[in-house]
């Protein structure tokens, strides 16, 4: 039977290595503005470059310091409703209405979209970042021990219930951060793979935040994204309500060859892009030279 100091050592050294995995997790995070690694302290990350110091909420790293219910941004003045959907936002209640709404009746399923989703991204190991996460909802799915997902959105609303629901499914290696997409608390090159799931039709520009994820993304690392496109489905199909969606809620529809501009760039190559309705799936790489 071991000596009562040797079990007092294994504890430490066993509290040791867990509180070495929470810095180090955290320890990953860089500033948003000047992107140096920030320092861990007493409930906030700072940067020593910026003075500016990063309050960490329930576990979640939070970098947006700005408050979002003034922004000049439509889609970001609605946080407090997309902050209470996320209860919802998973259920048949919602994800289902927008997919046959936007994308037509025959839209895939979100059980058919995070297959689709996953398939890209099966094969890569290492760091995914997932962006405009969510709940997790793509993210905690396609998390494993060789797979880290790190994600990011700007609603706390949803990233504590993606934190709930990674506790009680019990799933390593999921990681939230509050963050917006201009601005990703990440060094260069970081990410092995990159997911974008039901949000890019929403960023107020589209190059300037695609340049971005294809900053903190490793040179050929593969990028999913499910967004909308002027297809044939559901009330996009109609030139005046895209062009509504446009002036009044923010809302990008893409044409193909479009989307594949603004890829070029923003610094990726290898557009495979998939239309079904008015739903657009697409795989790209980040370029390598
Ligand atoms: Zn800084």
């Amino acid at each position: 039977m071991p000596h009562p100091q040797h079990l007092l050592t294994n504890y430490r050294r066993l509290k040791t290595t867990a509180d070495t995995s929470v810095a180090s997790e955290l320890g990953i995070y860089a500033c948003p503005v000047c992107k140096r690694l920030l320092r861990q302290e007493e409930g906030v990350l700072r940067c020593s470059i910026c003075s500016q110091a990063y309050p960490i909420r329930e576990g979640i790293p939070d970098f947006i310091l700005e408050e979002l219910s003034r922004s000049a941004d439509p889609v970001l003045r609605r946080m407090r409703f997309i902050d209470r959907m996320a209860r919802i936002y998973e259920t048949r209640l919602w994800y289902p209405v927008v997919l046959n709404l936007y994308g037509g009746f025959h839209s895939p399923s979100l059980a058919q979209m995070i297959s689709i989703v996953s398939q890209k991204v099966q094969s890569t190991n290492g760091r995914v970042l997932d962006i405009a996460c969510g709940p997790g909802t793509y993210g905690r799915r396609i998390a494993s021990p060789s797979k880290e997902v790190f994600g990011i959105d700007v609603s706390m609303g949803m990233l504590r219930q993606g934190a709930a629901y990674v506790a009680e499914e019990g799933i390593p290696n999921v990681h939230f951060a509050r963050a917006r997409v201009e601005a990703l608390p990440f060094e260069d090159g970081l990410f092995d793979a990159a997911l974008c799931c039901g949000s890019l039709h929403l960023f107020a520009d589209t190059v300037i935040a695609l340049r971005e994820m294809a900053r903190v993304m490793k040179p050929a690392a593969i990028h999913s994204v499910f967004t909308f496109g002027a297809g044939r489905g559901g009330v996009l199909k109609f030139r005046r309500v895209r062009e509504w969606s446009r002036r009044n809620a923010g809302l990008h529809v893409f044409d193909l060859a479009e989307m594949e501009q603004y890829l070029t760039a923003s610094g990726f190559e290898d557009f495979q892009p998939e239309m079904s309705g008015s739903i657009l799936t697409f795989s790209a790489r980040k370029q390598t030279a």
